[in-house]
């Protein structure tokens, strides 16, 4: 007999969940490539009965969440498969500071006439509770992105809603581990498997996760008809990926404060943005409302934008990419991509990996040195 989440610290449902038990079967569930199955039983097609590959990944995640998954093609996918539930003329209240994929799939949305948006800043705690009143969609990041901000989702998940509300949280930058939305009262937490769960920079995923029935059924009945399935090689990579997920966790972010300590006495570190920081304008709400403070820092440097490009040329141990929640530690100049132009020019997001603390930080200090001589 298998354990139920609940009898179980997440740290060893992570690694039993999503595993056949019957005598003979693969421990790990195998990659199952099939569109079709003989006629006879329960499941006939893969886009609209799932797979035993992503039911594995679904089992992992939700039960971390204390609710029920279902698994898309992307971080993205999952997103719009949340956005497919309003109706022409909804509400939708965003952060100011949030994924720009997200800014953008709700502009586009707006320009097409199919709902409005008003944008409400993430440390507005009264703000948000305002929006829960009139809002269709209540669409809160936290920690945001890449400012690190940290919503007081226990206040705002507890807020009287509209009738019919969907309060989404995407969860990304916390991972289950780190913070439980739908335990505040959200109705749907969401990952991009791409980052943390996945872990290994090497596929795409998304998961929704949710413990109302009816809201589960729609976001399945949604990834049916818009398609927006899993790969199920991806499906199996996220699964051993997430396997390691509390061990890459505890180390990345650990990792991260000593790093985020010592960039914040940098003499040319103008600012480091991390929530374990006490010097983070939410490390009140983030000792609250967070597990630990997770592994993503952004800093800004002194010297600007061609500074900072310098700084991501000069890393050696580092790698100069976009993503995060990878065992490799990857950084980049947030305001060079399109549409967050408005972010402080030199501001660099740091995704701390799994490298040896004192190795990472001699490669960022070098870096930071090269580039000012
Ligand atoms: C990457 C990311 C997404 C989008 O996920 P994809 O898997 O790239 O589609 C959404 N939200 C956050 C916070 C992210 O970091």
């Amino acid at each position: 007999m298998k354990k139920s989440p609940s009898e179980i610290k997440p740290e060893s449902w992570l690694v039993s969940a999503g595993r056949a038990s019957e005598p003979g079967a693969p421990l790990n569930v195998p990659p199952i490539p099939a569109s079709n199955f003989i006629i006879g039983k329960e499941r006939v097609y893969s886009r609209d009965d799932g797979t035993p590959t992503w039911e594995a990944l679904e089992e992992v995640v939700g039960g971390l969440e204390s609710g029920k998954s279902v698994a898309f093609a992307s971080g993205m996918a999952a997103i719009a498969a949340v956005f497919d539930q309003l109706a022409v003329g909804a509400v939708i209240v965003l952060p100011d500071d949030c994924y720009q994929g997200v800014a953008g799939l709700a502009a586009e949305g707006a320009n097409k006439g199919r709902w409005s948006v008003q944008r409400v800043a993430v440390d507005d705690t009264a703000g948000w509770i305002s929006a829960c009143g009139v809002a269709d969609l209540v669409w809160l990041e936290s920690p945001s992105n890449p400012l690190l901000t940290v919503a007081d989702l226990e206040a705002i998940c507890a807020a009287p809603r509209k009738p019919g509300a969907i309060v989404a949280v995407d969860n990304t930058f916390a991972t289950p581990l780190n913070q439980q939305p739908l335990k505040f009262g959200a109705t749907v937490s969401l990952q991009s498997a791409t980052k943390f769960i996945g872990g290994h920079s090497d596929l795409l995923g998304g998961i929704a996760t949710t413990n109302d029935d009816a809201v589960w059924h729609a976001l399945k009945k949604s990834r049916e008809l818009t398609g927006a399935t899993p790969g199920v090689f991806e499906a199996f990579l996220a699964v051993r990926g997430v396997r390691t997920l509390a061990l890459r966790l505890q180390r990345a972010q650990q990792t991260a404060m000593l790093l985020a300590e010592r960039l914040e006495q940098h003499p040319l570190v103008t600012r480091a943005r991390y929530p374990g920081l006490p010097s983070h304008p939410t490390h009140a709400t983030a000792q609250r409302v967070l597990k630990g403070f997770g592994s993503i820092i952004s800093f800004d440097l002194r010297g600007g934008a061609e500074f900072a490009d310098a700084v991501c040329q000069n890393v050696r141990l580092i790698r100069h990419a976009t993503s995060l929640g990878a065992v490799e530690s990857t950084m980049e100049r947030r305001a060079a991509i399109p549409g967050q132009g408005h972010l402080p020019p030199s501001l660099i997001r740091l995704s701390v990996g799994i490298e040896d603390a004192d190795d990472l930080w001699n490669d960022l200090n070098s870096a930071i040195g090269a580039s000012a001589s």
